[in-house]
């Protein structure tokens, strides 16, 4: 794939590559930074090692208004088969320290959420159960209001440090962040989640981890285990619990499950769950998303929203049944 007219010019990334930014990659795939392997190169790909020099990259990228994007581990995102013309801002491994003091916890955003969930198990903290099988950050987790059972990590959330898109730091409490069904306001804030802190109730560690084990042993059984893939593709609210049922059981009684285009399947083991048969394109995922929803909506008459976001080159996040057409052609 070539980089199009649009890349990073080369004066100003060899003035990002000298400023003291943590590691960079250049023309970095993506497909190495997403649990579905899918995506072209990033311009710049960067892995900060403090909130210093992510406050620094931000103030860079706005003075040169370089498109960025922030992202963890990927585990709810389809890059753009022509990747990202601008800085990827990875929040991993990098800045990932973790204490705890009585019933909080301090967490850097790129700190792993299974080990955060088993942290807490250790100390005898309970309410985290329901993350242990998340394969994400605790800033994409943050920001995504994440979680499972129908529960949300911002229930624990007592302050989150951001970068704001001016480059500064700010604290803020749950009440900024208005957290609701895997949305929280920090999406539409723009900000860069760097830390946070939550609160926990004291428990028994043995029951905790119990529940925890159970936890992992059932989603096993239920999720697709080896292809690459991004979690439910679709969201799954109370309404339409109600209303219609989970998209899972929708999808799987419309007849779709194995349903296959170019590389991508809809899991015969879940049906909310789009896998990466090998070599599948974000175009393919996007056609078969749009088919899904096209089945569907001539079968119930509902319309399925994404919870995967599409990224597309210039860095802009949507739900992914929102990508244009463009992004359709590989
Ligand atoms: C097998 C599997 C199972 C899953 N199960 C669940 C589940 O049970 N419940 C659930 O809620 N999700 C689940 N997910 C989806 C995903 O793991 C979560 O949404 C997770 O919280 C995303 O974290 P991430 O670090 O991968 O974020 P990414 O996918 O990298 O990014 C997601 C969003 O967060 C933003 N973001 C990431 N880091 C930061 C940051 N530091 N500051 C600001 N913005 C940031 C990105 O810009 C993007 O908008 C699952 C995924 C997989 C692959």
């Amino acid at each position: 794939m070539t980089a199009t007219a649009d890349s990073l010019a080369q004066p100003l990334l060899a003035q990002l590559l000298d400023l003291e930014i943590g590691k960079a990659y250049t023309r970095e795939p993506l497909a190495r930074h997403c649990s579905w392997h899918i995506g072209g190169p990033a311009d710049v790909l960067v892995e900060p090692e403090s909130v210093a020099q992510v406050a620094r990259l931000v103030r860079f990228a706005r003075r040169h208004a370089i498109p960025l994007l922030t992202i963890g581990q990927g585990t709810n995102l389809l890059f753009d088969d022509a990747g990202v013309r601008g800085i990827v801002l990875k929040i991993g491994a990098r800045m990932a320290d973790l204490r705890i003091e009585g019933n909080r916890i301090l967490a850097e955003a790129g700190v792993w959420v299974p080990h955060l969930a088993r942290q807490a198990a250790r100390a005898g903290l309970g309410g985290l159960e329901h993350i242990i099988g998340i394969p994400g950050t605790l800033g994409g987790l943050v920001l995504m209001n994440g979680g499972s059972r129908r529960r949300g990590i911002g229930e624990n959330v007592r302050r989150v440090w951001v970068i704001d898109p001016e480059g500064n730091e700010r604290i803020l409490g749950p009440e900024d962040c208005a957290f609701s069904y895997r949305h929280s306001a920090l999406q539409e804030m723009g900000v860069i989640v760097v830390r946070a802190e939550l609160e926990c109730a004291p428990g028994d560690p043995r029951a905790i981890r119990r529940a925890m084990v159970c936890d992992l042993r059932e989603r096993r059984l239920k999720f697709p285990r080896k292809e690459p893939n991004c979690g439910s593709v679709f969201l799954s609210t109370a309404e339409m619990h109600a209303g219609v049922g989970p998209p899972g059981k929708i999808i799987e009684e419309a007849g779709l499950k194995g349903t296959r285009i170019g590389g991508a399947e809809v899991s015969p083991r879940h049906a909310n769950f789009i896998v990466n048969c090998g070599g599948a394109s974000a175009a393919d995922v996007l056609r078969l998303i749009a088919h899904i929803r096209q089945v569907v909506h001539e079968r119930i008459g509902f319309d399925l929203r994404c919870e995967v976001r599409y990224v597309d080159p210039h860095a802009r996040l949507m739900p992914a049944d929102q990508a244009p057409r463009a992004a359709f052609r590989t």
